[in-house]
């Protein structure tokens, strides 16, 4: 599919199809050295903390900084490479997303391009010297983003449809009464 543009980004393949494209222009553009036939996308909304993670298998005599030979390499559950790094996913949450602003994104996103490119390179990744070099060549931060829960979340009092999430003290969750819904036209409550 094609990526929506940002503002217009609704659904979790909208969003997947958006970070993807992202990420292609950044390794255009930054030479980062990623191969996205072997990348699962995901979005998780049960994550609580992190913004994004790479999932990847465990390998055990992978070290950062020691390209690893994928015709060899071994994962954990005893598969063999065939010369090709194993698969690893880029779970993306979506709470995440919609708490932070378009930069803070694009940021998480270049994060996750550096461990992804640490580990199609060595087999595993982590937060140590190489990765700070690298991320701040990428422009991005070294720990992992994190992001607070909504506090509020506001929902239509009929159909209790969700109306919005907000995470801080706002005008609308202040007057929340002097709003209506879309749905039903009916008071909001906030939680
Ligand atoms: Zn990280
Ligand atoms: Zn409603």
């Amino acid at each position: 599919m094609t990526a929506p543009s940002y503002d217009d980004i609704e659904t979790h393949d909208d969003l997947v199809a958006w970070s993807r494209e992202y990420c292609k222009e950044v390794r255009r553009e930054r030479l980062v050295d990623v191969r996205f036939d072997l990348v699962e996308w995901e979005v998780s909304t049960r994550a609580k903390r992190r913004a994004a993670a790479l999932k990847r298998p465990k390998i055990p005599a992978a070290a950062v900084g020691a390209p690893i030979d994928w015709e060899t390499a071994e994962a954990a559950g005893g598969r063999v490479a065939d010369g090709r790094p194993f698969p690893a996913t880029i779970s993306l949450t979506w709470d995440a997303f919609e708490a932070f602003d378009r930069a803070a994104w694009e940021s998480t996103l270049r994060h996750e391009l550096v461990h992804l490119e640490q580990y199609q390179r060595c087999g595993t990744t982590g937060h140590g010297r190489a990765f700070k070099e690298r991320a701040r060549e990428l422009d991005t931060e070294v720990h992992c983003e994190t992001f607070s829960e909504a506090k509020y979340v506001l929902r239509c009092a009929v159909c209790d449809a969700l109306v919005a999430r907000r995470y801080r003290d706002c005008k609308l969750v202040r007057r929340a009464e002097e709003y209506r819904s879309s749905c039903c036209d009916a008071a909001l409550t906030v939680d």
